[in-house]
């Protein structure tokens, strides 16, 4: 039975988004029980972790090769050659700022780079907020 065959009615037939059972209820009601809204969103969760994971990986190198350069310094210079050699990639980024000269920095988390040069790359950390 689909939900077409009840147009009128207050609480509309419908089907459980995971097991397509059909039930009645309210009208934002998704699943026909809370173990199917449990057993939903456990299966999507777990296929953003599995989508996410490759990027995420590559994103926590980029973060971990800076701050092992960086130390305790604020920024500094590299040379290209040493970041391509720690596997740096360079399109993992999680946002760009501009500073007050307009130069385009690429955020990775709370640190940022700026491609200096075709050899050097500028390395800085980011205040952090709180
Ligand atoms: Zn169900």
């Amino acid at each position: 039975m689909s939900a077409k065959s009840y147009p009128s009615a207050k609480r509309q037939a419908r089907t459980c988004l995971l097991c397509n059972a059909p039930f009645r209820g309210r009208p934002d009601k998704k699943y026909c029980s809370a173990s199917c809204k449990n057993r939903y969103n456990h299966l999507r969760r777990r296929k953003t972790r599995t989508e996410v994971k490759r990027i995420d990986a590559f994103l926590h190198r980029n973060r971990e090769i800076i701050e092992e350069i960086l130390g305790k310094a604020r920024k500094k210079m590299v040379p290209r050659r040493r970041l391509d050699r720690m596997g740096f990639r360079y399109s993992y980024i999680t946002g760009l700022y501009f500073n007050k000269e307009g130069k385009m920095y690429r955020n990775v988390y709370n640190y940022a780079y700026m491609e200096f040069s075709d050899q050097a790359v500028l390395i800085v950390r980011r205040h952090t907020s709180a």
